[in-house]
């Protein structure tokens, strides 16, 4: 802090709580909130609070059990229904460190685990110090100073309040920040956190036990969301992940170039050698053309109602846009969970127009795009009520193309 100013006024009293208090005591989060309308808004959740999901009771699990039990490797005899273990282990990674790994195949879409933060709070991250006053002549370094010392103190009085157990576990975990002027409680928390809610206007970040052990990738095998009702993080799995395999998640934006990523995971102590980050130059041109996909329902609909055009005008580079994706490993993006519904669209118009030679293609894309969709928030990329008018959008426009004889495009086959 800078000697000739004043102590940084605590503006905000923050309410500290800890939530939801409905299980073992090991799953309450201890929260450091900005103001009495955040805990408003976080306890008023609709069904708040509801146990985390397990395994077990998740609606995926049968299909999990049963992609299971035809694998020889993993038939351990378990039933459909019952209760499985984790499908992770935190274990050393070589050259990483802690991480976690797949203890048998996990398939794509799959539920992995769901957890509470140890430790929720606003993002130390993105503290601009704006509830504080310096005088003009304070460096931008003594303003980040006086954030973190402000940040610990916060901090400290929640850890105090922490299940012993999570407190261990907390303080077991990494911290990047050992010589930047971070206390250890915001180091931990600076090196951990995932953003989780807003509440309140303010963004909001936990710090977990096991998830906070999942190390970064440029194109990783998980995405997650916050579940509020449960004030957990859900964690699914966006490609087959083999048994023994590393369970990666993502520290930065994945769309961005190399360069801006390897700035984004610097504070990390990270120096990214994945293939994206080696042969950049390429990957960066895709990560671009991926960045920029946009709905694509209108023109889909023009196609579909323009029997002039040819049937594959629009399936060709969809397809091609899908492999640029997977190839990438970006499956957890919502620009393949669009682009997948895009080719939904189409396939299901040339379903309707030239038969039965596009169901095969059409249902593997369907289930595909509905499995990954559910590892996505609710609502994310549009509502069911949406994707129907879109549906019967297209499937009107495209009962011209159904009269008329294929233009062009070729066979079904060819356009695998
Ligand atoms: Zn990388």
């Amino acid at each position: 802090m800078p000697v000739d100013a004043p102590p940084p006024a605590a503006l905000v009293a923050n309410i500290f709580t800890t939530q939801p208090q409905d299980g073992a005591l090991s799953e309450n989060v201890e929260c450091i909130l900005h103001s009495a309308a955040a805990k408003q808004e976080l306890i008023e959740y609709p069904n708040f609070p509801q146990p985390t999901p397990r395994s077990h009771t998740n609606p995926l699990i049968p299909a999990l059990l049963a992609s299971l039990s035809d694998d020889k490797d993993n038939n351990n005899g378990e039933g459909q229904g019952a209760e499985v273990s984790a499908p992770y282990r935190i274990a050393e990674v070589p050259s990483k460190g802690l991480g976690m790994l797949a203890t048998r195949a996990i398939p794509q879409g799959a539920f992995i685990m769901s957890e509470r933060p140890l430790l929720l709070g606003p993002q130390v991250q993105h503290l601009d110090g704006h509830n504080m006053q310096f005088t003009a002549t304070a460096t931008a370094r003594q303003r980040q100073r006086a954030i973190f010392t402000e940040a610990e103190k916060n901090l400290r009085i929640a850890f105090a309040r922490m299940d012993p157990t999570n407190q261990k576990a907390y303080m077991a975990l990494h911290n990047a920040h050992q010589s930047d002027g971070s206390g250890p409680i915001t180091g931990v928390m600076r090196t951990n956190a995932y953003e989780v809610c807003r509440l309140d206007g303010q963004t909001y970040a936990g710090v977990f036990k096991d998830l906070s052990r999942i190390n970064h990738s440029c194109s990783p095998n998980t995405t997650s969301h916050f579940d509020r009702a449960s004030l957990s993080m859900l964690l699914f799995a966006v490609r087959d992940i083999p048994s023994g395999a590393e369970i990666t998640s993502h520290y930065c934006g994945l769309l961005q170039p190399r360069a801006a990523r390897a700035r984004a995971l610097k504070p990390y102590g990270i120096r990214c050698a994945c293939a994206a980050c080696t042969d950049h130059a390429a990957s960066d041109a895709n990560r671009l053309r991926i960045s920029r996909v946009t709905d694509a329902v209108p023109a889909i609909v023009r196609w579909a109602g323009s029997p002039a055009l040819p049937d594959d005008l629009l399936l060709r580079p969809t397809l091609a846009l899908l492999q640029v994706i997977e190839a990438e490993g970006l499956e957890g993006s919502q620009a393949y969970v669009r682009v997948l519904y895009h080719a939904v669209l189409i396939l299901q118009v040339l379903a309707v127009a030239r038969g039965a030679d596009m169901d095969r293609l059409l249902l593997a894309r369907a289930a595909k795009w509905a499995t990954l969709r559910g590892c996505r928030s609710e609502g994310e990329g549009g509502s069911e009520a949406q994707f129907r008018e879109e549906r019967e959008r297209v499937m009107a426009a495209a009962l011209a193309r159904a009269g008329s004889a294929p233009e062009g495009g070729g066979e079904g086959r060819a356009m695998e």
